[in-house]
C-alpha cells in the first residue's frame, strides 16, 4: 500500500485525508502540536525544522508532501540525498518559500509580473518608489501569509523597521509596483513527477483585509484571451519550476488588461476548496494522486458554477455546530466544512461551498449559510 506523509497538521492535511482513505492509501501527518486540524489521520507531533524528526517520519511513509511551505530546504535536501521521495521537491519548493527567488525565476522564464526590485537599503527603496508613481508594495520575501509581510509604502521611512532587521527576512526585501487591478484570479493545476498535467477552471478570488473570503468558479466573464494566458502561465510555471502536486498561481487582472503573477503555492490552496464538490476530482485527491505519481483525475466541473465562502472567525466563542439546526435547515444546498480549530477572530475556521447551474443562487446560498454559521 502506498503511504503518503504530510508535513503540517492544518486544514489542508485534514482535507487530504478523506480522498487518501477513499483510494485506500495510507496517510500520516507530522503535526506541530497535539489537537491539530489533521488529527483524524494517523498523526504524530514533532518539530519539522529538525532533520532527525523529519527523517524518522519519512522512514514510515513512501513519499513526503506538505500542508505548508515552511520546512527548511536543508532538511529536505538532506532527505532527498538519502533517497527519500519529496513532492514537490526542494528545488521547486524553494520558489514558493521565497518571493524574491520566485520573482527572479519567473523573470528568467519570461512570465508576466508586476515591476519589482530587490531592496537592501533605504536609498534603493526610495528610488523604486519614486520611479513607480510615489507608491510601492513592499514584501518580506520569506514567512508571510494572509497579507502579513505585505505593506503599502509611500516613502522609505514607512519601512524603517523592516530595513533595520533585514537578516530576519533573508537579507533583502521585495518591492513591487502597486498594481491597479480590477480583480484577483487564481489558476489551479496539478503535475505528476512524470509530467502529466491537468488544470481546473480559472477562478476569481475576493479578499477582505488581505485574507481570501470568497472564490467564484469559474471566474465570471473571463475572455478567451485571459483563459488562454492563465492556462499557459500555469503550464509554464509547473513545467519550468518542475512542480509536483497541486500548484496555485495567484494573479492580478490589471485595469490595463495585463495578467500578472502575484504568487505561487505548491500545495492545495484556498482558491481550490470549491473543487471538493465542484469538480470530478478535488484538489486534495489530485494532490494525493500527483505526489504518489498516480494518474491524475478529471478536473471537469460538476455543475456550471461553484461558490466558496470562507468561515473567518468573528470572536473567541464561535461554535458552528450550535448554528447547524438553523443553517442546515435554511440552506440545504450548502456543504459545510469545518477545520476542528478553536475559535479566534479572523481565523480560517472552515468554509461553505454551493454548486449550482445558477451563479447568483450559488453565491446567495453560500453567503447566507456562512452568515448563519458565523452567528453560532
Ligand atoms: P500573502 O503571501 O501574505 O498572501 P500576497 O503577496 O498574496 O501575500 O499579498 C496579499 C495581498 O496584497 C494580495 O492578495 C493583494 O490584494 C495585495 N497585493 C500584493 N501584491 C500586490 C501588488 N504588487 N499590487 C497590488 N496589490 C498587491
Amino acid at each position: 500500500m502506498v503511504s503518503v506523509g504530510v508535513i503540517g497538521g492544518g486544514q489542508l492535511a485534514r482535507m487530504m485525508t478523506p480522498p487518501a482513505l477513499n483510494l485506500g492509501l495510507e496517510i500520516k501527518v507530522l503535526a506541530e502540536a497535539e489537537g491539530s486540524s489533521a488529527n483524524l489521520a494517523t498523526t504524530q507531533v514533532g518539530d519539522y525544522t529538525h532533520l532527525d524528526v523529519v527523517r524518522a517520519f519519512a522512514k514510515t511513509v513512501d513519499v513526503i508532501t506538505f500542508d505548508h511551505e515552511h520546512v527548511p530546504l536543508p532538511v529536505l535536501e538532506a532527505l532527498e540525498a538519502e533517497g527519500v521521495k519529496v513532492n514537490p521537491p526542494s528545488k521547486a519548493l524553494a520558489f514558493a518559500q521565497n518571493k524574491l527567488k520566485m520573482r527572479k525565476r519567473l523573470g528568467a522564464l519570461g512570465l508576466p509580473m508586476p515591476a519589482w526590485a530587490e531592496i537592501q537599503d533605504a536609498a534603493a527603496l526610495q528610488a523604486f518608489i519614486d520611479s513607480n508613481g510615489g507608491v510601492a508594495i513592499l514584501k518580506t520575501p520569506i514567512g508571510g501569509y494572509d497579507g502579513k509581510g505585505v505593506r503599502v509604502v509611500r516613502s522609505a521611512a514607512d519601512a524603517s523597521d523592516w530595513l533595520a532587521n533585514l537578516p530576519q527576512y533573508g537579507g533583502s526585501l521585495l518591492a513591487e509596483e502597486k498594481v491597479d487591478f480590477v480583480r484577483e484570479l487564481a489558476q489551479l493545476s496539478a503535475r505528476r513527477p512524470s509530467g502529466e498535467f491537468r488544470a481546473w477552471p480559472l477562478v476569481q478570488t475576493i479578499q477582505e483585509d488581505g485574507v481570501c473570503s470568497v472564490v467564484l468558479s469559474p471566474a465570471p466573464k473571463a475572455t478567451k484571451e485571459t483563459l488562454k494566458t492563465t492556462a499557459a502561465i500555469a503550464r509554464a510555471v509547473a513545467d519550468g519550476l518542475e512542480v509536483t502536486g497541486v500548484l496555485a498561481v495567484e494573479m492580478f487582472e490589471a485595469r490595463d488588461g495585463r495578467i500578472l503573477i502575484n504568487e505561487l503555492a505548491m500545495r492545495p490552496h484556498n482558491s481550490g476548496h470549491f473543487s471538493i464538490e465542484g469538480s470530478v476530482t478535488s484538489q486534495f485527491e489530485q494532490h494525493i494522486r500527483a505526489v504518489s505519481d498516480l494518474p491524475l483525475g478529471s478536473t471537469e466541473p460538476t455543475t456550471k458554477h461553484a461558490v466558496m465562502v470562507n468561515l473567518l472567525g468573528v470572536d473567541d466563542s464561535n461554535d458552528f455546530v450550535r448554528a447547524y439546526p438553523e443553517a442546515l435547515a435554511a440552506h440545504p444546498s450548502a456543504k459545510v466544512h469545518t477545520y476542528g480549530k478553536g475559535p479566534r477572530a479572523g481565523r480560517k475556521m472552515g468554509h461553505v461551498t454551493v454548486v449550482s447551474d445558477d451563479a447568483a443562487f450559488a453565491l446567495a446560498e453560500a453567503k447566507g449559510a456562512a452568515a448563519v454559521l458565523l452567528r453560532g
